[in-house]
This record gives C-alpha cells, sequence and structure tokens, in this order.
C-alpha cells in the first residue's frame, strides 16, 4: 500500500510520510480481508510473540535454543524435567515432528525415546537413515500433564520456534508424524487419516503427513498405509549419502 503524500512533513533532511485516516482505514480493511481468509483456511490462532529474525547473524539452531532458554512462556514449564529441544542432523535432508514429549522424552530431554519412539527409530531406519542422520523435534517442547493432548495457547507459544526450527534446517521433506504435527503445519482441522498421503508446503518445504507412531503402535494395520507416505515422502528428497 502506498500512503498518501498529503501529510508529508518535512522532518530536518528526511521527510517524514504520515498516513492519513484513509490509509489507516484501508490498511485495516486489508488486514480484516487477510484474516477472513486465514480463519476460512482452518487458521485458528496466531503467534502472539513475534520472534525477530535478525537479518545480521544467521539462524541456527543453537541460537534458537538460546532464545528459548529456560523457557517459562507457558504453564508447561511448571511440571517438566527438561525442555526437549530436538535432536539430529542440522542439515538433515528430513525433519520428523511429532506432537510434544512424553515421560520418557521429559526425563531425558530428548525427543521420541519411549515406546512410539522405538517405532519411529524402524521407520528411519526403513527410510535407509540412521537417527543421527535426520533431524527430530515436536510441536511442544514441555511435557503436558498425564500426556494429555498440548492446548491451543501452548501451541501458540511453541509454534514460533518449531518454525524458527524448520527455517533454520530447511530440510528437503517434513515428515508430519501424527494430527497435531499436520495441523499445525498445514493450518488445518481435518483429521490425519484426511490429510495424510498428500504433499502440502510449509514456507515452501514440501510437508507428507502420517499417522504418528504411538496410533500405529494400537493400531498396526494402519502400518501398511503409513509405508505408503513413508514412500511418498523418499520421493521428495535427493538420494544418496546424508
Ligand atoms: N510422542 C511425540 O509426539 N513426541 C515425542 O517426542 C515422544 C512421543
Amino acid at each position: 500500500m502506498r500512503f498518501d503524500n498529503r501529510d508529508e512533513k518535512a522532518h530536518g533532511d528526511k521527510e517524514i510520510v504520515r498516513p492519513t485516516r484513509r490509509d489507516l482505514a484501508q490498511l485495516a480493511a486489508s488486514l480484516r480481508q487477510h484474516l477472513s481468509y486465514q480463519a476460512m483456511i482452518g487458521l485458528e490462532w496466531l503467534p502472539s510473540e513475534v520472534v525477530p529474525i535478525s537479518q545480521t547473524s544467521p539462524e541456527t539452531l543453537d541460537k534458537i535454543k538460546m532464545e528459548l532458554g529456560e523457557c517459562t512462556r507457558c504453564r508447561l514449564h511448571s511440571d517438566r524435567t527438561h525442555i526437549v529441544f530436538g535432536e539430529g542432523n542440522p542439515s538433515a535432508r528430513v525433519v520428523l515432528v511429532g506432537e510434544g514429549p512424553g515421560r520418557e522424552e521429559d526425563r531425558l530431554g530428548r525427543p521420541f525415546v519411549g515406546p512410539a519412539g522405538k517405532l519411529l527409530d524402524h521407520i528411519i531406519a526403513a527410510m535407509g537413515w540412521r537417527r543421527q542422520d535426520v533431524y527430530i523435534c515436536n510441536v511442544i517442547k514441555c511435557r503436558p500433564p498425564r500426556n494429555r493432548d498440548p492446548l491451543p495457547d501452548e501451541i501458540e507459544s511453541c509454534g514460533p520456534f518449531l518454525r524458527r526450527q524448520l527455517l533454520a534446517i530447511r530440510p528437503e521433506a517434513i515428515f508430519a508424524v501424527g494430527s497435531f504435527a499436520a495441523k499445525f503445519l498445514l493450518s488445518s482441522q481435518r483429521p490425519i487419516s484426511r490429510l495424510r498421503n498428500r504433499v502440502y508446503q510449509f514456507e515452501g518445504i514440501p510437508v507428507v503427513p502420517t499417522y504418528h507412531p504411538a496410533y500405529l503402535l494400537r493400531n498396526p494395520l494402519q502400518k501398511r498405509q503409513a509405508w505408503k507416505d513413508v514412500q511418498l515422502l523418499l520421493s521428495l528428497v535427493h538420494k544418496g549419502d546424508s
């Protein structure tokens, strides 16, 4: 949008362009239209914290971790043992995004090290990689009490950090394991059974949603479908050494 020049004022060497009421009304109308569109495609919340991305130093996982610090941005900090930031290859071709830490992950500060993690390890091996070749993280970084579902404001607090991690790594593809990861990355409320088996984009990075390994442990017949999702993911990734 270009502001009218009517309120232009000389200020030293610089000219200050002041928006008119009409400019501001137009800006508000555009914003309203943009937010209505976002709501229509399923976005239910906006990050409350704008995390500045420095233009001078490049974004790195270490920097993001440092800025996350001993996070107290949401209620989950009070019961956690460890923040589970994520781990693996900072130049990974594939990032796997889960929901949030469970008991073992909270105890050890590492993602997917409990029973679901054992199955995830098999899935990674079936892709032809080792755990340290890929990067593994979650939508939220602290364990919810009794492993309940993450609440929208908890996702809102943690989401910007996941976004920054994904942009810092910029993998060739993201494997969204489970409905929370898929819904967050795709800004969708559709069930995972409807979202899976297709390729979407998150900030220009291809995303393949699939079932969560904990669900596959309870529903082993669905492993066949998950295998199709693995094949789809692999079709997006360059072959060769990681
Ligand atoms: N389930 C998840 O979604 N993430 C973990 O790290 C562990 C279990």
